[in-house]
Order: C-alpha cells, then structure tokens, then sequence
C-alpha cells in the first residue's frame, strides 16, 4: 500500500469519490453562486452577516439551517474532509472560535501519527 496513513483517513471520513459540481450542484432557492479560494459562496439578500456583495459562505448557511441560528462572525465552520466545497452537514463541524479550530487541527494531527 503506498499510501497507508492516508487510506486511514480515507475510510475514517468516508470520502465521497466524486463531489457534485456546476449543474448537479443542488440549487439554494433563487440563488447565484460563486466560488471564491476554493469556497462556496451564495447570494442572499437578507442575512446579517453577509459580505459587501451580498454573499454568504455555503458552509455556514448550511450549519446555519443545521442549527437553527445565525452563526457569530468568530465561529468557525470546518470541513472534516478538508474539502472545501463539500459543504454537506456531515462533512462540517462547528467551532467557537479559531482558537479552538486550531486546536483541533493540531489534535488532529497527533491522532493521524498515533
Ligand atoms: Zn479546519
């Protein structure tokens, strides 16, 4: 096996083989996307933590809708198979803050070395 380590991760998050793009992408309601560093963003008109251009990442609308609230500017959305247009709800994890996004990840990679 070339590649052990990552076969290890592979079967922990079950990585999907191929993610929908473009046309199969499912279609948020009456609205436009953009993909900006590799990030889904939608355009939504009444959201109070939109950007200037009216754009909110997917990520955090989905875990939004997940949760039943907005999330605060400071809370951190991250993708568990470091996809970042993988934005399906079991794919992504809520943090509080980036502090504690880092921690995971550092954690993360102790555990992947174990
Ligand atoms: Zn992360």
């Amino acid at each position: 096996m070339a590649n052990p380590q990552g076969d290890k991760i592979m079967r922990k998050y079950k990585y999907p083989n191929n993610v929908k793009k473009g046309k199969e992408h499912p279609r948020w309601k009456g609205g436009n996307y953009e993909v900006e560093n590799g990030y889904v963003f939608v355009r939504v008109d009444n959201h109070p933590f939109k950007n200037s251009g009216s754009y909110v990442a997917e990520h955090r609308l989905v875990m939004e809708k997940h949760i039943g609230r907005y999330l605060q500017p400071e809370e951190i959305v991250h993708h568990i198979n470091r996809r970042k247009n993988d934005n399906r709800i079991e794919n992504l994890r809520l943090f509080s803050n980036e502090a504690e996004h880092m921690r995971f990840h550092m954690n993360g990679e102790m555990e992947i070395n174990d």
